[in-house]
């Protein structure tokens, strides 16, 4: 196949092999890999040129004409011959499409701007895009990003998955100074991240998809340690849990908007656990379960 179809298509790591035409009108397009660095083994990141199996499998990509394409990856299982590998083979990945993803990175990009930006809900974007309800959802869910804190000297980080061995300069979306939380874990709800320092109290905000800082505010006293617990969201609300047992109810919102504080009045340092409307909170002395 000449040149210009993989042109057309311009999905970075794969070319195009041939284009056939369907019965019901569509066009399947099958795809080579052309991206080197999908050989490198995921484990050890050794190339490899043992070739142990082929097989195709069939990601969704972004809607195109009008009966659409229909994409056929025709790739292939690597032995890793590193002696010192402990993985034996692996299938080879390219950053447009991970290991076992159903859809295209740039599909899933659009899914997710179509709801986070646009309104749509996740039910129009899955139909639009032919693709089940969890599949929209998944890409919807993070924008496509793996969030983490690093602790208090480190930053937090949000990391585009599909990367292959040192992914520092290659895949790092944004990342704070420091300021981490330690203990608890960052929360995304919505379009933003929230992370509780656990030594001054402080709550940060970050638009989650360009870690732009939308708003901070403390939560009680500035402390040392005085957060364990992680947060939890529930419609439309953040909940932060001190260990003090003071759980302080934030709106979900473009400010720092406090809507009250619960004392439930003994030391806690577990989560709280949201089940079928209840609450179960684990203290140093209680299991509470709250709700109706
Ligand atoms: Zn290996």
């Amino acid at each position: 196949m000449e040149h210009g179809t993989t042109l057309l298509l311009d999905l970075p790591g794969v070319s195009v092999l041939r284009v056939v035409a369907e019965a019901g009108g569509g066009r399947v397009v099958h795809l080579a890999t052309q991206d080197e660095m999908a050989a490198a083994c995921p484990s050890c990141g050794v190339f490899s040129t043992s070739v142990k199996q082929r097989r195709t499998t069939a990601p969704r990509d972004l809607p195109y004409g009008l009966s659409g394409l229909r994409l056929v990856w025709h790739k292939r299982r690597m032995r890793c011959r590193e002696v010192l590998c402990s993985r034996g083979s692996f299938t080879e990945s390219i950053e447009q499409i991970p290991a076992r993803a159903r859809v295209t990175g740039r599909c899933r990009d659009q899914m997710a701007r179509s709801v986070g930006d646009d309104n749509h809900s996740v039910s129009e974007v899955a139909a639009l895009h032919g693709v089940s309800w969890p599949t929209a959802h998944r890409a919807v869910v993070g924008y496509g990003l793996v969030f983490c804190s690093s602790g208090r000297a480190g930053p937090t980080l949000a990391i585009k998955p599909g990367g292959i061995g040192d992914v520092t300069t290659s895949h790092i979306a944004w990342q704070t100074e420091r300021g981490s939380p330690f203990v608890p874990s960052p929360l995304l709800y919505r379009d933003q991240l929230y992370t509780i320092n656990d030594m001054a109290s402080v709550v940060t905000s970050f638009d989650a998809r360009s870690g732009k800082v939308l708003w901070q505010g403390r939560l009680g006293v500035a402390r040392r340690e005085g957060f364990s617990a992680s947060p939890v969201a529930v419609d439309g609300k953040i909940f932060f849990t001190n260990d003090d047992g003071e759980t302080f109810v934030l709106r979900d919102a473009a400010t720092f908007e406090l809507l009250h504080v619960n004392r439930i009045g003994e030391r806690t340092i577990a989560s709280p656990a949201l089940v079928e409307g209840r609450w179960y909170i684990r203290t140093d002395q209680h299991l509470f379960a709250i709700g109706r």
